[in-house]
């Protein structure tokens, strides 16, 4: 296995390289395990470095997949499905390469935080990252301007952690450049969630999401689950999703794994399209949630109640939905604080 901050393989930029080392070969067929390694000094390590592992899986040419996971450190899905397909998938049966990181922010991963204990900076939102940033921005750097430029699609799999939980589902923004919406629907639809979404966020400055997006490739990421954990249908979502993905794109021969050979319902495409969707808090408390993820809702209707810890004989503040739909998503904590999205509500995409 070499080293590859060479200007031979396309993966740094000349004009300013990545401060990460990459212990990979990146035009090499087969199997590598390995690890990127960002500098950092420290008072455990004075010449250190935090180390992302990373495989890579080529055989010939054709398309690149990047899977990522652990982007954020409290979302187990995507660390515990891509750790299990490094290790699983055989490159004799690949044509292309699949960019395999499970745990996207080690320190985050390995603290159960979703935002990296080093230097609390939350991964999603320091895209395009630093050259000369923190840990987690120059993993940012790194990935925008060293593996972007070399991969057709980004596959990134969130869930809830430890404050959100959700019906799973693969979702996919509104893009403006037609060929790309429907190259990214086609691989929503591939990965095979429960829910296939096209969403509208609150806030996506920084995120990883807009980068891939603006340089025209596939970006399509998912919600899981949450709560801080996983479960057997969650993980066994990702799995099938990602080596989807994979043959979707040629990478892996055979079609993808549909939800009805596997003997599951369809999935229900839906779509978040404005703020209506998202109940916010405005107050600290008790959160008592009046309904359950999958549930119809109905515009108005009183979906939860946030409870004074302080004292008795207070009113509940009262939170309504937005418009009608389902419930998709909720705040998972017990306790609330002003500005937690407390609900998210989703439509049939056909409404
Ligand atoms: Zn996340």
């Amino acid at each position: 296995m070499g080293t590859s901050n060479n200007e031979t393989t396309g993966f740094v930029q000349k004009d300013k390289p990545s401060r990460v080392m990459a212990a990979i070969d990146w035009e090499v067929d087969g199997k590598q395990h390995g690890y990127l390694s960002v500098p950092y000094s420290a008072n455990e390590s004075a010449w250190g470095a935090v180390r992302v592992p990373i495989t890579v899986i080529r055989n010939g040419t054709g398309p690149t997949v990047l899977l990522t996971g652990g982007n954020h450190g409290d979302e187990y899905e995507g660390p515990i499905a891509l750790k299990k397909l490094a290790d699983s998938l055989d490159p004799a049966e690949f044509t292309g390469r699949a960019i395999i990181i499970p745990a996207l922010n080690p320190p985050a991963v390995q603290a159960g935080t979703r935002c990296s204990p080093i230097d609390g900076v939350n991964m999603n939102r320091a895209f395009p990252g630093t050259r000369t940033g923190t840990i987690t921005e120059m993993i940012c750097h790194y990935v925008s301007h060293s593996l972007l430029p070399n991969v057709d699609a980004v596959i990134d799999i969130h869930s809830g952690g430890k404050t959100l939980n959700f019906v799973p589902f693969a979702a996919m923004h509104y893009l403006t450049d037609e060929d790309q919406f429907e190259r990214t629907r086609a691989t929503v639809d591939a990965f095979a969630a429960p829910v296939s979404l096209v969403i509208e966020e609150l806030d996506t400055e920084g995120m990883l999401d807009g980068i891939v997006e603006e340089a025209g490739k596939v970006f399509v990421f998912t919600e899981l689950g949450g709560g801080g954990t996983s479960t057997p249908e969650t993980i066994e979502i990702a799995e099938t999703g990602a080596v989807n993905v994979l043959r979707h794109f040629g990478i892996l021969p055979g079609d993808p794994a549909t939800r009805a050979s596997r003997g599951l319902s369809p999935s229900r495409v839906m779509a978040t399209p404005d703020a209506t969707c998202y109940s916010i808090s405005d107050e600290t408390g008790l959160y008592e949630c009046l309904v359950n993820l999958g549930d119809p809702i109905e515009d108005g209707q009183l979906i939860g109640r946030i409870h004074s810890v302080e004292k008795t004989g207070l009113e509940p503040g009262l939170y309504y939905a937005h418009r009608s739909g389902t419930l998709i998503g909720r705040h998972f904590p017990g306790l609330a604080r002003p500005g937690d999205c407390l609900a998210v509500i989703a439509i049939d995409a056909d409404n």
